[in-house]
């Protein structure tokens, strides 16, 4: 079954649309991104121009598509999305190109998994507004130049670190995304649940919030499982008891961890007395991908600091001994 936690898209989220913020003064959290936003918009639509690019960087579900979209809505301009891993030949992406108008907002998901060959056909676009083709092949090929309409790409990826330092460099807007604290989460929470016309007591809002890994999308998704679960046992305003009831049943724990993080954690402690132990070690224990585990699973534990991520590989902080009932070692306590 699928994670309930899991911070990747799921067809489900489909539903998650109309709880999508549709503005900047709407969107809750990430200040600093949001202010330096605020500054970068105002400042194009006063010039008239197209905004610099905007590189978006952080784990996933933090609201990089939504700004994505917020962003091209304040500006008053059209919105073309498409990821770096669809973008297969480099027609495909001269084609999009082509077709925007001007200071049009282009957001590209995944950027770190675009081809480098495409990669090669983005550099004159983004500094020059400018598509250098090939047409033909042998000798009989040759290169044309065209003009592109300027435009705004906003990037997306969950690791900066895997992006080539020229392409990097072509973004004047580099904003990283951090988790949500869990105040922020319980107001996204309490909206969500007014818009979905669900009743939720503040309590059951924060117990909500506490579980969700730091992540919008994964309160999003909690927020639905808990009406579902409302829905069936019948009784008026969900509260706290209710809400962790709901949760407790999908196996998401007290900090919002499911069956797959304590796999982790346990596997570190059990077989590897607290680490280290390198992350392709845990992947194949695990059978993940290891980019699962340092984009999807890892950003999380570590942050909380239930893992410490040293230069050895993996180790149990003091909080993950304690999260699984287990003493820490003595050269690791206090
Ligand atoms: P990413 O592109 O980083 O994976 P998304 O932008 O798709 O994340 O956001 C995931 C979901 O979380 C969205 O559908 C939206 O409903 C919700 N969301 C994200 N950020 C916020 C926020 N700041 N406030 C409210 N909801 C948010």
């Amino acid at each position: 079954p699928p994670r309930a936690v899991d911070p990747g898209r799921m067809d489900e989220d489909a539903a998650e649309a109309g709880l999508r913020p549709q503005t900047l003064e709407d969107f809750t959290g990430q200040k600093a991104s949001r202010e330096n936003l605020a500054i970068f918009i105002a400042a194009a639509r006063a010039r008239g121009e197209a905004m610099d690019h905007v590189l978006l960087h952080g784990p996933p579900g933090l609201g990089k598509t939504t700004l994505a979209q917020i962003v091209a809505r304040e500006l008053g301009v059209g919105f073309r999305a498409t990821s770096g891993p669809v973008i297969q030949r480099a027609g495909d992406l001269a084609a999009i190109l082509t077709n925007l108008q001007p200071r049009d907002v282009l957001f590209i998901d995944e950027i770190h998994r675009l081809q480098p060959a495409i990669e090669e056909i983005l550099y004159p676009a983004m500094e020059d507004f400018q598509l250098d083709l090939i047409i033909g092949e042998g000798p009989a090929a040759r290169s044309v130049r065209i003009d592109l309409s300027p435009f705004t790409l906003v990037a997306a990826t969950t690791r900066a670190g895997l992006l080539a330092t020229p392409l990097r460099d072509r973004f004047g807007i580099p904003l990283r995304l951090v988790f949500y604290t869990a105040e922020e989460l319980r107001r996204i929470v309490s909206r969500g649940a007014r818009k979905l016309q669900f009743d939720l007591t503040p309590e059951g809002a924060e117990e909500i919030a506490r579980r969700s890994r730091g992540t919008p999308r994964i309160a999003g998704r909690l927020l639905r499982r808990v009406r579902d679960f409302a829905a069936v046992s019948g009784a008026g305003a969900v509260d706290r008891v209710m809400a962790d009831a709901a949760l407790s049943r999908l196996e998401v724990d007290s900090l919002g961890l499911d069956a797959m993080d304590r796999r982790y954690l346990r596997r570190i402690a059990e077989y590897h007395h607290g680490g280290p132990v390198g992350v392709e070690t845990l992947a194949a224990a695990l059978a993940e991908a290891r980019d699962t585990l340092e984009d999807v699973v890892e950003p999380y534990l570590i942050q909380e600091g239930l893992v410490l991520r040293t230069s050895r590989g993996r180790m149990l902080g003091e909080r993950g001994w304690r999260h699984l009932g287990l003493e820490p070692p003595p050269r690791q306590a206090g």
